[in-house]
């Protein structure tokens, strides 16, 4: 069995340093923020060249301060997309702001900057890229765009620590920058973890007061704010594994590489390295017009799939009331009918690429006959 995400592997090669940095934590009793989070904040923040880093319990939690910081709430209009994971939209759901879509680029799957403009109203105050994937969106447009009409760009790099655009490490780029530690994320915790990194010093007064009840000191509320701390132990954990991200990240790269040359002639559409990008694989995503009948296929094979995602937001259940129908975002809604996400981490062995590649490539030849 090959199996889409593996965890146990990577913990594995790296169980004396995790075990002693989390016995650490115990033995300090410093469960909750703490000097581990503290460290990983400042050196978090440095990974993406920014200049302060705000860590918190989830990415979710990373993208609503991001956005209240930016002074987002009820009345507003936020730009992004409707092909991305359900926390985008729903961050911006629980400022009281409305989420705006954009359809995406089929070809990057991020924001379709030519739409942008047009989405524009006196209402609108941000734009909320998302780096699907692993690979940026097409950034520069976007803060040309921000700059222009006075907005301000939040990304939402939760998939994407360490990607790249045009040299610059995204989360940096915009304003303000969220991530998500999810563990099967490409830096992940051992629960649930998130980080927000800013070059802004009030964006980032305000954001820790409203991650610990909006205080500025013990028992003095200044704002209403959020239990959304990140644990001690969390940080540790996080801390030992920046420090192989550079690796596992150019392991990702290689074997992308190799699932490009195996592929090639496949038939299936492979992903599309952008020339402004340093994509860092979260997913490696092919598409298909059979991808049901091939998922099916692989999984019997022993090959473990994923699908990032089968429904566009503007058509989930959930966010009905926003008033979108299906056929506003063609691109997105064929992309997600056609998305199919194959086994992607360092781990991953060559062998393990070449069945995959094979079989797949089998299963479309004779799929599509
Ligand atoms: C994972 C993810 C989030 C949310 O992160 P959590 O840590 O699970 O709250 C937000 N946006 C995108 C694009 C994600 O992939």
């Amino acid at each position: 069995m090959i199996p889409f995400l593996d965890l146990k592997t990577q913990y594995l090669n790296i169980k004396d340093e995790i075990d002693t940095a989390v016995l650490k934590v115990l033995e300090s009793t410093q469960f909750i923020l703490g000097s581990e989070v503290t460290a990983l904040e400042e050196e978090f923040a440095q990974y993406c060249d920014a200049d302060y880093g705000i860590a918190v319990n989830t990415g979710t939690s990373a993208l609503h301060l991001a956005l209240l910081a930016a002074g987002i709430g009820a009345g507003d209009e936020v730009i992004t997309v409707p092909f991305t994971f359900v926390a985008t939209v729903a961050a911006i759901c629980y400022t009281g702001a409305t989420p705006v879509f954009v359809d995406i680029d089929p070809v990057s799957y991020t924001i379709d900057v030519t739409q942008i403009e047009k989405a524009i109203t006196e209402k609108t105050k941000a734009i909320l890229p998302v780096h699907l994937y692993g690979q940026p969106a097409n950034m520069e447009p976007i803060i040309e765009i921000a700059r222009r009409y006075g907005l301000t760009v939040i990304e939402d790099a939760a998939q994407a620590h360490g990607a790249e655009y045009k040299g610059q490490r995204v989360g940096s780029i915009g304003d303000i920058g969220c991530f998500s530690f999810y563990p099967g994320k490409n830096l992940g915790a051992y629960g649930e973890g998130g980080m927000i990194v800013t070059n802004n010093p009030e964006y980032t007064r305000t954001m820790r007061m409203l991650r610990d009840w909006g205080q500025e000191r013990k028992y003095h509320h200044v704002l209403k704010g959020y239990n959304y701390r990140m644990d001690g132990i969390q940080g540790a954990i996080l801390r030992v594994k920046l420090r192989y991200l550079e690796a596992w990240t150019e392991g990702r790269i290689a074997n992308a590489k190799q699932y490009d040359q195996l592929l090639a002639n496949s038939g299936l559409v492979t992903p599309t390295l952008m020339p402004y990008s340093r994509h860092v694989y979260h997913v490696y995503v092919v598409r298909s017009p059979q991808r049901d009948q091939l998922q099916q296929k692989l999984n019997e094979h022993g090959i473990q799939t994923g699908i990032h995602y089968p429904i566009p937001v503007h058509l989930l259940e959930a966010y009905q009331d926003l008033g979108y129908q299906a056929g506003d975002f063609p691109h997105a809604e064929k992309a997600a009918s056609e998305v199919l996400s194959l086994p992607m981490y360092a781990e991953l062995s060559a062998a393990q690429i070449k069945t995959v590649a094979e079989t797949l490539q089998s299963l479309v030849q004779g799929v599509t006959v």
